[in-house]
């Protein structure tokens, strides 16, 4: 059976979408890679779909914060000891653990909003013809 449906208007999945996305992979194909640098999203060499179409701004950076604040700063508030120890060595070792995973989550969790975006479709998307 041939589907009538238009692609450029069927459901995307938004659990596929920021599943391919944390992956580094494109959204859409799954094949082609998200980024052309660290964090440069570029159109992907695979399918063709425009990746860098989708305005994540500034969603990648705030709920990065949020987990890595969640992650770091709520042990630091429970574990009494820590307070007890040099301050030295709780900055030392906090804040390179802030840095790195920082930089570990960031590119994922906006492959996770590319992906996200993907499957809400930008308005210019859904109106070409
Ligand atoms: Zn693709």
């Amino acid at each position: 059976m041939v589907s009538t449906a238009n692609p450029a208007v069927e459901k995307r999945s938004m659990a596929l979408g920021m599943r391919r996305g944390m992956a580094f992979h494109c959204p859409n194909c799954s094949q082609g890679k998200l980024y052309r640098k660290y964090l440069k999203v570029q159109d992907c060499p695979a399918c063709g779909n425009e990746n860098s179409r989708y305005p994540a701004d500034d969603a990648p950076p705030y709920f990065t914060i949020l987990i890595v604040g969640h992650l770091v700063v709520a042990p630091l508030l429970f574990l009494r000891w820590i307070w007890q120890a040099p301050t030295a060595l709780v900055v030392g070792t906090t804040l390179p653990a802030l840095l790195v995973l920082t930089l570990v989550f960031l590119p994922v969790v906006k492959g996770a909003v590319v992906g996200a975006l993907w499957s809400l479709r930008p308005r210019d998307e859904v109106e070409e013809p």
